[in-house]
């Protein structure tokens, strides 16, 4: 969501006649863009801001911006950390960055705006070569995670319209974007109340059916979805639209019933695992991550083993396991953080551990394979080493040319590691790719 922010704030500054350099050392003006949903990302944030005022004693002309849900989170309290900082803007008023930028002197944007914008009021500008983009659905949301900062930097869910969604999707699609990844905190709720069911489909499933029909788009993704809405409807859509590709990143938090409902999850383990049973029988080739949070206040060794064994026993392929970090002004801020720093790392090191052999495994079937990639790009600048990615979700590595960029080529996977396959570009006696589309 932030590298999608990151691109409407570029493409805004683009709009208004800046010009994006990616020299550091020669820019006018540095943004950073912040996340606030670690402790750990804000202190880097705050470290790099620390690091650009030194340039603000030289050249005094230099602005320095932090915007995003740090720039919410912190407030005023940032000019006091770091005075060097000319303006704050929060996630839902970063439209008024430019003329933010006009004026002069320390400016703070923060709370609701007096008029609502989507990050799609601005033209986007589509770095060159670029056949991947995220298209936001909607913003915010309304779950209350007793850990998470979301809600409060974010605020509550707002849907785009379909219309408009499809418009973008259409824009994206006639200037070379072959993969789409809808975003919104809880992207399955797109819609809400607000939206009719139809024909028993939810609002999120009627999106992905009429973006499975746009002539250019080629593969659909989603991020990230709540187990909670996981309805029938969605895993039937899995089956039934080709374009979807077969890969759910579908956030568990935790194993333990007990800790789930502490986090005021609205879940079981056993539901997770009947949404991963029901998603293995309709598309079996299907890849599932998840996210997992360790060392929740509370959390005791049983617990932790209940989620070890759900992530066995759901034979997840990848998984992002953060340590609990506690955040002001959420419900779980004021519980004592009680497990220890060693042991959240202890508890990190053996998912991390179980993650990285089931990666493995999961990469290993694929061995002497040939799978559909999109060829993204250069691995390394300059090398005819190019990446991709299959529909599965798993990164490739391969040798290709500069104009197969945007194309689904043919791989044949010869080597694989926990984080990459390795392979080579079938073509017929032409010497064209298999694949095109
Ligand atoms: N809306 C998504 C999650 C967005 S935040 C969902 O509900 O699934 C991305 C991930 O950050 C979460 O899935 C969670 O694993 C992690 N996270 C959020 N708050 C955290 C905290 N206070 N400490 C550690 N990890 C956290
Ligand atoms: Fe945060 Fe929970 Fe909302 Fe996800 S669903 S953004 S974890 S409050």
């Amino acid at each position: 969501m932030n590298e999608r922010d990151s691109e409407m704030i570029s493409s805004q500054l683009q709009c208004a006649g800046y010009e994006l350099t990616d020299n550091e050392k020669i820019a006018d003006v540095v943004i950073l863009n912040t996340c606030s949903v670690r402790e750990q990302a804000e202190i880097k944030a705050l470290g790099k801001a620390g690091y650009l005022a030194r340039r603000k004693r030289i050249n005094p002309n230099f602005k320095i911006g932090i915007v995003g849900c740090m720039a919410e989170n912190f407030g005023e309290k940032l000019f006091k950390l770091n005075g060097a900082i000319d303006f704050v803007i929060g996630p839902k008023r970063l439209h008024e960055l430019v003329n933010v930028l006009e004026s002069n002197g320390q400016s703070l944007h923060i709370g609701d705006p007096q008029r609502q914008h989507f990050s799609h009021d601005f033209d986007r500008k589509l770095g060159k070569n670029k056949c991947t983009a995220f298209l936001s659905i909607m913003h915010g949301c309304n779950m209350r995670c007793t850990y998470c900062v979301v809600p409060k930097t974010r605020g509550n869910e707002q849907y785009r319209p379909m219309e408009d969604i499809v418009g973008e999707a259409e824009f994206l699609a006639g200037n070379g974007i072959r993969e789409i990844t809808l975003l919104g905190q809880i992207v399955n709720n797109y819609g809400g109340r607000l939206m009719p069911m139809i024909d028993g489909k939810t609002p999120f499933v009627q999106l992905l059916e009429r973006l499975n029909v746009l002539p250019g788009i080629e593969r659909i993704r989603y991020m990230s979805p709540h187990p909670q809405n996981f309805s029938d409807d969605l895993i039937l859509a899995h089956k039934n639209l080709s374009k979807l590709c077969p890969s759910v990143h579908l956030p568990i938090q935790s194993g333990s019933n007990r800790i789930l409902a502490a986090m005021r999850r609205p879940y079981t383990s056993d539901r997770i695992l009947t949404i991963v049973a029901k998603l293995r029988k309709a598309i079996p080739s299907v890849g599932i991550s998840t996210d997992i949070i360790v060392g929740y206040p509370g959390e005791t060794e049983k617990d932790f083993e209940e989620t070890v064994a759900l992530f066995d026993i759901a034979k997840f392929n990848m998984a992002f396991i953060f340590k609990y970090s506690p955040r002001e002004g959420t419900r779980s801020a004021e519980l004592v953080d009680d497990v220890e720093e060693s042991e959240k790392e202890r508890r990190n090191q053996i998912l991390l551990q179980r993650v990285q052999k089931a990666s493995l495994r999961y990469h290993q079937q694929f061995l002497g394979k040939t799978m559909e990639v999109l060829v993204e790009g250069h691995a390394r600048r300059g090398t005819d080493m190019m990446f991709g990615w299959t529909p599965n979700h798993c990164k490739v590595l391969f040798k290709a040319s500069e104009n197969d960029i945007g194309k689904i080529s043919p791989v044949q996977i010869d080597s694989s590691t926990t984080t990459i396959l390795s392979g080579t570009v079938m073509k017929n006696a032409q010497g064209k790719s298999l694949v095109q589309r």
